[in-house]
């Protein structure tokens, strides 16, 4: 198993690791700093080099339980290689401020209009997520939506990350009353969740990486919108950097 370095700590941008497999196009490390493509978030990319050999990362993904850091070109490292890792931390930094957001966005939509967030996508430039029960999305609310998750971005709340035990996690969520629904649907052979609390505004289970503050994050700008299926509208957002 391939220790996940980014769940204890979003701000790893470079670490070592020890090749322990090699497959024609990926390779599998003991422990990583990449984040791998999941919950919506895109997977990171960068770079692993050993000496004079360099190898570009494109996407790292899970497959039947490995993590697979996959590459283009030829693989130069054998198995048991030391090798450094850098990720892309520009494309990195901008997932984080942006998943932070969409928690900050989806919490909103809960407290304000009653909406679950039923899908995300996270990626540099402009993200998105999908809501529900909702009809149109129009300019009033639109307006709304924007200055209320600026108001709650400019109280520069701490973001913090903690593993927790399953009942812990679920109780320590349901006492606050934040969901659990999607906490619950989780296999029992899950037995810890990391839940990530945004100051006393928000706390939910997620794997994501996220910035320490809401400083960070800048300003949300509330795009289009578009309904995708019955009662569903996907909001699209960008951020202003501070
Ligand atoms: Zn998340």
């Amino acid at each position: 198993m391939t220790d996940l370095l980014y769940m204890s700590d979003n701000y790893i941008r470079e670490f070592d690791a020890l090749v322990q497999k090699v497959a024609e196009d990926y390779l599998v490390l003991d422990q990583t700093a990449f984040y791998y493509l999941g919950g919506g978030q895109s997977s990171d990319r960068g770079i692993l080099s050993f000496k004079d050999a360099t190898l570009r990362i494109d996407e790292v993904r899970k497959v039947e339980g490995e993590i697979c850091h996959f590459a283009k070109d030829p693989i130069p490292f054998g198995v048991g290689t030391e090798v450094h890792g850098v990720l892309d931390w520009d494309f990195r930094y901008e997932c984080m401020r942006f998943h932070t957001a969409q928690h900050l966005l989806s919490r909103y939509l809960q407290l304000h209009y009653n909406l679950n967030t039923v899908g995300n996508m996270i990626k540099p430039g402009s993200s998105r997520a999908d809501f529900t029960p909702l009809e149109k999305f129009d300019d009033a609310m639109k307006n709304d939506v924007e200055v209320g998750v600026n108001d709650i971005l400019a109280k520069e709340l701490d973001v913090e990350t903690l593993m927790m035990p399953r009942d812990k996690a679920i109780s320590f969520l349901n006492k606050r009353g934040y969901q659990t629904r999607y906490l619950e649907m989780v296999p029992e052979s899950v037995t810890e969740f990391r839940v990530l609390i945004i100051g006393d505004y928000d706390a939910a289970s997620c794997a994501g990486t996220h910035v320490a503050n809401t400083r960070e994050i800048g300003k949300i700008q509330i795009g289009k919108s578009k309904n995708v299926g019955a009662g569903k509208q996907r909001i699209y957002f960008s951020l202003k950097a501070p």
